[in-house]
């Protein structure tokens, strides 16, 4: 269920939202703004801002405030608590009421001025217009390496392949992103579903510029859990594949007893062969524990599925000219999307 947005009618929608997750990004947003404005100025007819607080823990939900307070177009939704970048941009789907929605990072390194063309292509008739980056001389060298692996993995084996270099930064139109707000998993893997849901799409390619303040949000740690999320939410591959490798070593063992028993009927029985016992022993308690170990996940993102809980918990809403906190009676303390 989405949240209420009664207020607007499809008639007065703004023609475009901005979606921004913000973790930590004080220093980045008025920067971001300056920016925006005028290019946003210039290439739609009205808009709005739309930011999501993931529960950042520096300045940002009060420049969020000033920010509304100065013009209410700058909206903001903010976070119990970090819920990670996914799940803000699912937020900010859905609290966005423009005609299209731009996603983007709050850092600067997604260059505004993209908008415009976004636009142009959007009213061309594209409903989903996403940058492509041509080059990531900004990403580490390992970080480069392990993006194409997850890419080649991806190809061969998720349920589609994603446009190679494609990330959040995108235009999505109204369509695209009711499509997006319809898919009700709990494990969001926004570049898979970006592709998952089709619709006419073109690639428009940027220089990704460097960040304009802080540090990047992801570790290692983080970048491995999300490419794993992604391989699993889109692939059935890992759990399919054991009945290859079971099939095929079970051919191995059948054409093994049949080796021992002509060995046996023609010179009789020997005893030595420890090693071999052991080794295959081994091999194959490895292969079964791994196996298990695969089943696991894909159940432990299946418990994750059923509970059910909302994806995100809202502590405070900045909208239209009133600040709404938990003390408002008039709604509800914390805004759920089952
Ligand atoms: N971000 C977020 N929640 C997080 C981590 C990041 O909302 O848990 C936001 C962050 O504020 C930024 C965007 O996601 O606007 C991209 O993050 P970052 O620049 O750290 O990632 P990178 O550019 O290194 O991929
Ligand atoms: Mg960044």
């Amino acid at each position: 269920m989405s949240p209420p947005l009664p207020e607007t009618g499809s008639t007065d929608r703004p023609e475009l939202s901005v979606v921004v997750p913000v973790f930590n990004e004080s220093e980045n947003l008025e920067p971001l703004v300056a920016s925006l404005v005028p290019i946003l100025e210039r290439s739609v007819s009205s808009y709005e801002i739309v930011f999501i607080d993931d529960g950042s823990s520096d300045e940002t939900l009060s420049v969020l405030r000033d920010l509304h307070g100065r013009d209410p177009r700058y909206r903001a939704v903010s976070f119990s608590r970090n819920f990670g970048k996914e799940i803000a941009i699912a937020a900010g789907l859905d609290h966005a009421r423009g005609r299209a929605v731009v996603i983007m990072d709050a850092d600067l390194q997604h260059p505004p001025e993209m908008i415009e063309t976004f636009v142009s292509r959007w009213r061309e008739g594209y409903k989903n217009v996403y940058g492509t980056r041509v080059d990531r001389t900004k990403d580490s060298a390992l970080r480069r390496m392990l993006t194409r692996r997850f890419y080649q993995l991806f190809q061969n084996f998720g349920e589609m392949g994603l446009p190679e270099g494609a990330g959040d930064y995108r235009l999505l139109d109204r369509q695209a992103v009711e499509a997006l707000k319809s898919m009700g998993e709990r494990a969001r893997f926004s570049k898979g579903m970006f592709a998952w849901i089709g619709f006419r799409s073109i690639g428009v390619p940027f220089h990704v510029a460097e960040r304009h303040s802080g540090v990047s949000k992801f570790s290692y740690r983080k970048l491995t859990r999300f490419a794993l999320d992604g391989l699993m939410s889109f692939s059935t591959l890992p759990l399919k594949v054991w009945t290859y490798v079971g099939t095929v070593i079970s051919m191995m063992a059948l054409v093994m007893a049949i080796y021992f028993v002509v060995q046996t009927v023609m010179w009789g029985a020997d005893t030595p062969g420890f090693a071999s016992l052991i080794v295959s022993i081994t091999f194959f308690a490895g292969v079964q524990l791994m196996s298990l170990g695969i089943l696991g996940e894909y159940i432990g993102r299946i418990f994750a599925e059923v509970k059910r809980r909302p994806l995100y918990l809202v502590a405070e809403r900045l909208e239209d000219d009133r600040t709404v906190t938990p003390s408002d009676p008039t709604r509800p303390t914390t805004q759920v999307r089952a």
